[in-house]
């Protein structure tokens, strides 16, 4: 590992965002999607399922401290999915997030009362998780395959951490220290303990975080351990299937461990398989003990596991899973576009592992793929009223399909309320709450911009005081204007991404030519800068028509439409039905129009295509004879964007 690459993201205390096309976003989440889901966990949400999620701690504090009285009935039992905690923990890291750049008194005073009914459910032993502590706690730690208790841990650390960094406040991370202290005294290494780790992965990046802020070597000790001990014999997971005497769902699958990445140790595996948010989570968590240890042979398997998925596993949005048997991955180059999974969470858990495969290492391979995800198949998974929410996010859809095809039973063409299972809802607003976080990562002498999102940014090299200031309308416009203000004169390295979908750029300093090298997908300007330092990125946009690895089957002879990093999508409303009679033709000319009005202001991309006719009978088949074809114009939205105007047809692939 070249040690001089590495370099740490700038904290969302440092970034304040201010961008065309993301504060709306952003805002989104502050002012509909948080008060909203808060609603949702306290099961107000009318036609809603309930969550329980709140219920659930209220009740088990009343458990733990009888004096306390929340007015939860106490024999009403446990609400939810094992994993319920874990919305609410998801919950307090984006409003976190959020009080980062808009600080907001009622939300802060909100999160510490919560954090009081969470922390008055604590066990004397430092125990946390509400489905044991209502159900009884002499279960606890017996299914760590699948009841989740380590997944919630995970999440109340990078919880507890992000409003630590937030709000100074360290109330809900002393509790989770002491939770972590807990499961270290049951889980380990030595001889009595438990040589477990956990079903659902996220808990190796929350203890590398939590490391982070405490210092503390047992916190390293335990991440490093859940990664290294995962699918070593004898296989802990068929132990303890063997103790518990239950039925294994994936035990007769081809999955099997492997549907929790525990069939092999992580350091033999060289394919993505299984619970694909599973996965990226685990492997970002990987990313972070090889950044932070040096692991030059663990780095090794993260870039394996990182080629395997980016060049053989991963749509066109950046969407990943694309199995809904198992919400998981499959085999390579199987991507079809209608039984598709690409759960929301997934797309997340992928822009982690690029977002820490970058800060390794400064290459456009990762950021282009943080990029992707974002303003693809993770805002698809939100409507822009920010009230509803895909789960699945296909790349084509089919209304009837859905409704009669149970190979598609899961494709939804209209977003949810809410789901029983409610994991991504609360995973968008965590990583739509911290993009500022996303946009720059720097070191003792260089600095990276790596997201052109309209931004202010303050920090310290080693020179002094740097601010760098960011104005643009990407991604509808290509040009990105950067001023550098250093508090003095200093020497550093400034490397800016090319995106990989731009065929041509330009860049300009102080209105001359820039002397830059190319690196990786950065360009590097390395100089003495100075107050009054102005670049001009120019980004060529065309719409760019894309092809699949002639190995991908579902796309064969067909052709997706990008502009920048946006993919574009047909709509039923704007093309009418049967979308899949459509061909692009030889286009001649795209029309690119930003369209204010339009869900919430888009470019349109439209061209004279065609539209295969209909027959002049009704047979089914008939034998060969010339196909014919009138003209038809294509309107493509931005895809993140469909399913905005109610359901209908979609879809990404068109005839080529
Ligand atoms: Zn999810």
């Amino acid at each position: 590992m070249d040690k001089s690459r590495v370099t740490t993201y700038l904290s969302l205390n440092q970034v304040a965002v201010n961008d065309l096309f993301w504060s709306p976003f952003m805002e989104r989440v502050r002012t509909k999607v948080l008060p909203y889901q808060w609603k949702a966990l306290n099961d107000k949400v009318p036609g809603a399922e309930p969550s329980y999620c709140i219920r659930n701690f209220k009740l088990a504090a009343e458990l733990t401290h009888p004096e306390l009285d929340y007015g939860v009935p106490r024999d009403i039992g446990f609400g939810g999915m094992v994993f319920q905690d874990s919305d609410l923990a998801k919950w307090i890291e984006a409003a976190a997030y959020s009080l980062a750049w808009h600080p907001d008194r009622d939300l802060e005073q909100t999160l510490d009362e919560t954090i009081d009914i969470i922390c008055n459910a604590q066990q004397e032993d430092g125990y946390l998780n509400t489905c044991y502590i209502i159900n009884g706690l002499e279960k606890r730690f017996t299914n760590l395959k699948d009841h989740h208790e380590l997944y919630c841990m995970g999440h109340f650390i990078e919880a507890a951490a992000a409003y630590y960094e937030a709000a100074g406040k360290r109330k809900l991370l002393d509790a989770m220290i002491r939770y972590v202290d807990c499961v270290d005294a049951h889980i380990g290494a030595e001889e009595e303990k438990l040589h477990g780790y956990p079903g659902h992965e996220i808990a190796e990046m929350a203890l590398i975080r939590l490391y982070a802020i405490t210092r503390d070597e047992k916190h390293l000790k335990l991440a490093k351990y859940f990664i290294d001990q995962r699918g070593q014999p004898p296989l802990y997971f068929e132990e303890e299937t063997r103790r518990n005497g239950n039925a294994f769902y994936w035990q007769d699958s081809y999955i099997k461990y492997q549907y929790y990445q525990a069939g092999k140790p992580v350091r033999e595996q060289t394919a993505a398989e299984g619970h694909a948010v599973r996965a990226a989570y685990l492997y970002s968590g990987m990313a972070d003990a090889a950044r932070l240890t040096g692991d030059q042979e663990l780095l090794g398997v993260c870039k394996a596991l990182y080629a395997n998925i980016t060049k053989k596993q991963m749509y066109i949005t950046g969407a990943i899973g694309q199995s809904a048997y198992g919400e998981a991955f499959s085999y390579d180059y199987d991507l079809p576009n209608d039984t598709v999974y690409a759960e929301t969470c997934a797309a997340i858990a992928l822009a982690f592992f690029a977002r820490r495969m970058a800060s390794i290492e400064p290459r456009a391979e990762y950021t282009d793929v943080v990029e992707k995800t974002l303003f693809n198949s993770i805002i698809s998974g939100m409507a822009l009223d920010g009230e509803s929410f895909f789960y699945v996010n296909p790349l084509e859809a089919l209304p009837q399909a859905s409704l009669k095809d149970r190979r598609m039973g899961h494709v939804k063409i209209e977003r949810q309320k809410w789901f029983g299972c409610a994991c991504c809802p609360p995973n968008l607003a965590r990583i739509i709450a911290s993009l500022g976080a996303y946009v720059h990562s720097a070191n003792a002498d260089a600095v990276y911009t790596h997201l052109y999102l309209g931004s202010e940014a303050r920090f310290s090299l080693a020179g002094g005081n740097l601010k760098i200031k960011i104005e643009t309308r990407y991604p509808w416009e290509g040009q990105v204007d950067i001023s550098l203000v250093p508090e003095r004169k200093t020497a550093f390295t400034y490397g800016l991404r090319i995106p990989s979908w731009c065929g041509s750029f330009s860049l300009k300093l102080n209105g001359s030519d820039a002397a830059y090298t190319l690196r990786d997908g950065y360009a590097l300007l390395n100089r003495e800068w100075q107050e009054g330092d102005k670049l001009r990125l120019s980004l060529d946009m065309p719409v760019n028509l894309m092809e699949t690895n002639p190995h991908v089957r579902d796309n064969q002879g067909k052709a997706a439409l990008m502009r920048g990093p946006l993919v574009y999508c047909l709509e039923e409303k704007d093309n009418g039905t049967e979308l899949f009679k459509l061909h692009t033709g030889t286009p001649h000319e795209f029309k690119v129009n930003y369209e204010k009005e339009l869900l919430e202001g888009v470019c349109v991309i439209s061209f004279t295509g065609k539209r295969e006719k209909d027959w002049q009978d009704d047979a089914l088949y008939r034998s060969r004879a010339e196909k014919e074809y009138e003209d038809r114009e294509l309107k493509f939205i931005p895809y993140y964007a469909w399913a905005n105007r109610g359901g209908g047809e979609m879809r990404v692939w068109i005839n080529r």
